[in-house]
């Protein structure tokens, strides 16, 4: 089947590539997908089944997408388990988690009819994780897919966790490094960038210089940029302290910290007062608060950058990386979690572990351009191999295929 979405995916990565997903479906051409997460807005877990959604409809799978609501005190909650499997010592009082559980009861009365009948329940991290609990009656297989660092988790969340994803038929982390042990099916499935995407498409240059002038910042100098939510775990202070110790070599430099509210994040605005601090009053440093939609700005900022930071000290994975990568940009990464398996250190860009470490590398690239360049050229092709939406469903859709047609002895791939 060719339709003129699969014509354009066609076009970057291959008809083979098509063909292969179309194999994969056939096998699950009855079944009643349903994915669930917190927040249709922000952050990486949205943008992943904002694009993967779509894409599994166009292939002609039944597929939904259905988001929990939380109040306050689930959210807070929630965090902290992000914070703490993310390796943060947490206390949680038992009433948030009593919260936590009392929402996620509520969300499955009104969720029931949807999830019971389901054949797979996709359930992305730990916001919705108790859900299963709540449907006893439910039919399908159920999977756990969680997107985040949980390499060192704080043993408190873990185990109060792990007592609900056990009951789960399999689980999906991004790396083997996250995975845990759990006494049921673990798959790896590093994430994915839709290339034709708004945040990932071709910009023309007017447009890019348009945007990029419209915020403020002078595209004549030199742009470093990092694009995050505002998380203590993306280290916006230290990208501020990188940029310092560049522009005393680079005095031209400005520095775009691009940012933007999740929805399901409580603690942002307290992230946003101490990068206003630390920036104290730079003009050169251009803090946005972006509107969750504003995929085409982030493309603009992006492929203006000369130096395009991730400086995390814990990622999941970091679509960012990928982001910047297949706009042709070098990323100085934080060394760890998912970036690892984006930066190949000095050949799709930089692996760090301090300012002064970012700001070496910073340094480097902005001097040496013809190795900017050819480093920004290996990132593009290393993820056109490798982190493209077309490689990631295909990874879905054999998971898929192993859960519903594990117990027979051959699959009939059309
Ligand atoms: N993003 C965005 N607006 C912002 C900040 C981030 O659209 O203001 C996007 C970013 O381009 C990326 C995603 O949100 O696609 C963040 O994913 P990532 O894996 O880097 O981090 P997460 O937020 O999941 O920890």
């Amino acid at each position: 089947m060719r339709t003129s979405i699969l014509d354009k995916y066609a076009d970057i990565v291959g008809w083979d590539v098509i063909d292969q997903l179309h194999q994969l479906v056939a096998p699950l051409r009855d079944i009643k997908i349903v994915h669930v997460n917190s927040t249709r807005k922000g952050g990486g877990v949205a943008e992943i089944l904002n694009k993967l959604v779509p894409l599994k409809r166009e292939l002609g799978m039944n597929v939904s997408w259905e988001v929990v609501e939380g109040n306050d005190d689930f959210f807070k909650c929630t965090k902290s388990f992000h914070n703490g499997l993310q390796g943060d010592k947490v206390e949680i009082p038992r009433s948030l988690l009593d919260s936590y559980e009392r929402v996620n009861e509520e969300n499955a009365d009104k969720l029931r009819g949807k999830l019971t009948d389901a054949d797979i329940v996709v359930i992305h991290d730990p916001q919705p994780a108790p859900l299963l609990r709540f449907i006893p009656e439910r039919k399908g297989k159920w999977i756990w897919r969680c997107h985040i660092d949980a390499s060192h988790p704080d043993r408190f969340v873990w185990k109060y966790l792990r007592d609900f994803i056990v009951e789960y038929d399999a689980s999906i982390f991004s790396l083997a490094a996250f995975a845990q042990p759990l006494p049921h099916t673990e798959f790896l499935i590093p994430p994915s960038i839709d290339p034709l995407s708004d945040k990932n498409i071709e910009l023309d240059r007017k447009e890019i210089e348009s945007t990029v002038s419209n915020l403020g910042i002078d595209t004549e100098r030199p742009i470093m940029l990092q694009v995050s939510r505002f998380d203590r775990f993306k280290d916006p202070v230290g990208v501020i302290q990188a940029y310092r110790l560049t522009k005393k070599f680079v005095p031209s430099l400005q520095l775009v910290l691009a940012g933007g509210e999740a929805t399901d994040d409580p603690e942002s605005q307290a992230v946003l007062e101490d990068i206003n601090i630390a920036a104290n009053k730079d003009t050169d440093i251009h803090i946005l608060v972006l509107p969750s939609d504003a995929h085409r700005t982030i493309n603009a900022l992006q492929r203006a950058s000369d130096i395009v930071l991730q400086k995390s000290t814990r990622e999941g994975f970091g679509l960012t990386v990928t982001e910047a990568m297949w706009k042709g940009k070098p990323v100085i990464g934080g060394d760890t979690g998912g970036i690892r398996i984006q930066v190949v250190n000095h050949r799709t860009g930089f692996l760090v572990n301090t300012p002064e470490g970012a700001a070496l590398r910073a340094r480097y690239l902005l001097f040496h351009r013809d190795k900017l360049m050819e480093m920004g050229s290996t990132a593009k092709k290393f993820v056109k191999e490798n982190f493209l939406l077309t490689r990631h469903l295909r990874e879905y859709l054999t998971v898929m295929v192993s859960i519903i047609h594990g117990e027979k002895d051959r699959i009939e791939l059309d």
